[in-house]
C-alpha cells in the first residue's frame, strides 16, 4: 500500500503505481464521483482505462470526453437491470455481471445490439450481505444456464474483498478466485473462459497481484479521496 501527501499530483501517484506493477497487469483508474479534468489529467500520463461505478454518471463524462475517443470504459458498480440497455451501449467492459437474471437480460440485449462488451462474473468468496455478486456454490449451478447465454462475451472473474481482512486472509481469498476462474475456465471447456481476474483495490492490489491478478480497479490512490455524496 503506498500513502501520497495530500499535494501529491495525479501524475506523481499514477508514476508510483506503475512502478508497483508489472506491465502485463491493466490498471483501470477508478474516476466514479470524479470531475472529467482529473479524467484528462490521467489521460496525459497514458491511462486509458477508467472505471465508472453508475451508468448515468459515465455516460455524461463521455459527452464531455468526446474528444478522448481511445478510453476504454469499465462498469465496476451494480447495474440495475432498467439500465443494462444503456450499459451495452456505452461501456467496453462491465466487471459486475452478478446475477443469472442480469446475465439473461444481457444476452437478449446484446443479440440485438450493435455492441457487445466484455464481461466478468462478480463472486463472493465469503459470505457478505453488504457486497452484489455469486457466492461459489450459487455460481456453480448456474454456469449451464450461463454458457447458455450464447450471445455473451465473457471474460474474466471479479471479486471485491469484505472488510476487515488481515493481509494473509486477503491473499487467500485472491488465490481462490484465482484458482476458481481457472476451475471454470476447464470445467466449461472454455464457453466461459475467465482468463482476466479483475480484483484489487487502493488498499489491497498489492495482494491481488500476487495472487494472479489481470487488472486492478485504483481510485483513491490515484485521484485522492471521493468526495462524500
Ligand atoms: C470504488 C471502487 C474501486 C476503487 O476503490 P479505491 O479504494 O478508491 O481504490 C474499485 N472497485 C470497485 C468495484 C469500486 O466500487
Amino acid at each position: 500500500m503506498i500513502s501520497f501527501p495530500e499535494s501529491s499530483t495525479i501524475r506523481e501517484r499514477i508514476i508510483a503505481i506503475r512502478k508497483k506493477l508489472s506491465p502485463s497487469v491493466r490498471l483501470i483508474a477508478v474516476s466514479k464521483y470524479m470531475p472529467t479534468d482529473f479524467i484528462r489529467q490521467a489521460y496525459a500520463e497514458g491511462i486509458r482505462d477508467f472505471g465508472e461505478s453508475r451508468v448515468q454518471e459515465a455516460v455524461s463524462k463521455k459527452a464531455e470526453l468526446q474528444d478522448l475517443t481511445d478510453i476504454t470504459w469499465h462498469l465496476i458498480g451494480h447495474l440495475q437491470s432498467n439500465k443494462a440497455k444503456l450499459a451495452i451501449e456505452h461501456f467496453d467492459w462491465i466487471h459486475s455481471v452478478d446475477s443469472l437474471s442480469l446475465a439473461e437480460r444481457l444476452n437478449r440485449i446484446v443479440g440485438v445490439a450493435q455492441h457487445s462488451p466484455r464481461l466478468c462474473l462478480q463472486v463472493k468468496l465469503t459470505d457478505d450481505p453488504s457486497k452484489f455478486g455469486w457466492s461459489v456454490a450459487d455460481l456453480k449451478s448456474d454456469l449451464v444456464a450461463l454458457q447458455a447465454c450464447s450471445n455473451l462475451r465473457w471474460r474474466g472473474l471479479m471479486t471485491i474483498l469484505p472488510m476487515g481482512l488481515t493481509e494473509r486472509q486477503s491473499l487467500d481469498v485472491f488465490t481462490q478466485a484465482q484458482r476458481l476462474a481457472v476451475e471454470i475456465t476447464e470445467e466449461t471447456k472454455g464457453l466461459l473462459p475467465l482468463n482476466a481476474l479483475s480484483m484489487g483495490m487502493s488498499n489491497d492490489y498489492h495482494l491481488a497481484v500476487q495472487a494472479g491478478a489481470t487488472m486492478v480497479r485504483i481510485g483513491r490512490t490515484i485521484f485522492g479521496d471521493r468526495p462524500q455524496l
